[in-house]
């Protein structure tokens, strides 16, 4: 599934292309994303782009007339194409430019979706209830500790809802408490004000980190440049339960937390 780097990385890679065009109109060939792509979309005719922004794992093309959100799903991919490349299996939208390229949203299992909002998406109900970004300034140890407050639920599952912090997936919530040395299990309430400006910054140097390296996690990622978006980042925790910690003598372990297998080391992490 694109996690958020990947998610960056893409809004990255076809920003260039974008801003500064118009997209002349839209072609759905398959409707049945996630959500059905609404057939006003089909109908847009030539949108000045404002910008190409992100909010948690949603693209949001801002135009003159309004803002396509388009959410990668479990297995989404956009890539952007000249003309003359032939559209692919599974391109079920194409979004034609004025630069004569097409930006092409590749589903092989259709989770994701595009959407249109007549405003800047902000107030979308898809949008409007969600926690900060965590690479924001909004996303801050006094903010953190005010939020896992009282909390019993375990500390994974509390950065890793979307309420709480957006983007957080299962990988870089383990490596983050990797590296704040928090086990995964332990109650949000237990978690000190000293510990969340650790593990503040471990979330976002693990993000930030992944953004820089271009992505990690989907083996069919692919970029806009076609380059697969699969960079083998050093994991310390994620999937290696059984192997020797790499900064002690201690063996990584896994445990079962809110139906997912959460690797953490028991001497490093607390
Ligand atoms: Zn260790």
């Amino acid at each position: 599934m694109p996690e958020l780097p990947e998610v960056e990385t893409t809004r990255r890679g076809i920003a260039p292309w974008l801003d500064g065009s118009e997209i002349r109109h839209v072609k759905v060939h398959d409707a049945r994303l996630r959500w059905p792509v609404p057939t006003q979309i089909s109908a847009l005719r030539n949108l000045p782009v404002k910008a190409v922004a992100r909010r948690a794992k949603y693209l949001l093309i801002h135009t003159e007339q309004g803002t396509l959100l388009i959410h990668l799903g479990m297995s989404g991919s956009l890539r952007v194409c000249d003309a003359s490349t032939p559209r692919r299996k599974h391109d079920h939208v194409e979004f034609f430019l004025s630069n004569d390229n097409i930006l092409r949203l590749h589903d092989p299992r259709r989770f994701g979706c595009v959407l249109w909002d007549t405003d800047d998406g902000a107030e979308h109900p898809l949008l409007s209830q969600l926690g900060p970004e965590p690479l924001g300034e909004d996303f801050h140890a006094d903010y953190l500790k005010q939020a896992l407050k009282g909390r019993k639920a375990a500390v994974k599952n509390l950065i890793m809802n979307n309420h709480i912090v957006v983007g957080v997936g299962n990988i870089y919530a383990a490596e983050a408490l990797y590296r704040a040395g928090i086990r995964p299990g332990r109650a949000g309430a237990r978690v000190s004000l000293s510990e969340c400006v650790v593990l503040v910054s471990a979330i976002k140097e693990v993000l930030g980190t992944a953004i820089r390296q271009g992505g990690t996690t989907l083996r069919d990622f692919v970029n806009s440049d076609g380059q697969p978006g699969y960079f083998a980042q050093s994991l310390n925790v994620y999937g290696r339960s059984g192997e020797p910690c790499h900064h002690c003598d201690g063996i990584i372990k896994s445990k079962t937390i809110g139906q997912r297998a959460s690797c953490y080391c028991p001497q490093c992490q607390r």
